[in-house]
């Protein structure tokens, strides 16, 4: 995955790389479809959820330019993989999870591997106002709009990636911000994601 898959494409950050080299990523896909686990795509972990594709997660993870000891929040726990990655590189991991089953999983997943998470079940569009200001904020699902919390949300100087668009592509927006009311947007590419689901989001 690491030489076949991230390095050819353009992830050289090494923290990065060695992340991805030291969390098993078979542990966070479902029994069934563990000999997929390294390949090439996302793959379903129920309730028309997934796991994204590993150059997905580490291209976003790039993009985050995380500093250990980084606050971090991500919208979208889903399988839990995402986050134990964010917790090996040293952050501090605030995740949200609409869909409860899911969220449950994840943690016990994540409590297995010994990463200390903070899950919370909810909507995720409107962030987490009681741990903010974030350093980083990442969203693993597909929005219509950027949901305006999240930017009030963010540390001035900090990023978020998040995947803008409509219900089958996106664009992936890195956000920089700058001040108070200011933002530098820059557009690192097409992708597809899952849909954002809430006030911020598509409807249920
Ligand atoms: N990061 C995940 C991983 O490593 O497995 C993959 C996330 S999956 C592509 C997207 C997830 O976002 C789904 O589990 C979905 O239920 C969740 N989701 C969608 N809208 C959400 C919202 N408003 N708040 C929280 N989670 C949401």
């Amino acid at each position: 995955m690491v030489e076949e898959q991230l390095i050819p494409r353009g992830i050289k950050d090494k923290s990065v790389l060695k992340a991805f080299l030291n969390i098993p990523r078979e542990f966070f896909v479902p029994l069934g479809l563990r000999k997929f686990a390294y390949a090439d795509r996302p793959l379903l972990i129920g309730y028309k959820q997934t796991i994204s594709q590993p150059f997905m997660v580490a291209l976003m993870v790039q993009l985050l330019q995380l500093k250990r000891g980084d606050k971090v929040l991500e919208i979208g726990t889903g399988s839990g993989y995402q986050a134990a990655i964010l917790c090996y590189l040293g952050c501090e991991v605030f995740t949200i999870e609409r869909i409860k089953e899911l969220a449950d999983t994840a943690e016990e997943k994540l409590e297995k591997l010994q990463f200390k998470v903070k899950i919370k079940v909810g909507d995720g569009t409107l962030g987490w106002e009681e741990f903010s200001p974030f350093d980083k904020i990442i969203v693993a699902a597909g929005a219509k709009i950027i949901p305006p919390p999240l930017l009030s949300q963010l540390r001035e100087g900090g990023r978020l990636v998040i995947p803008v668009g409509n219900l089958y592509h996106q664009e992936l927006i890195v956000v920089d911000k700058r001040g108070e009311n200011e933002y530098i947007k820059n557009n690192a590419g097409g992708c597809i994601f899952v849909p954002l689901v809430g006030k911020y989001g598509y409807e249920d």
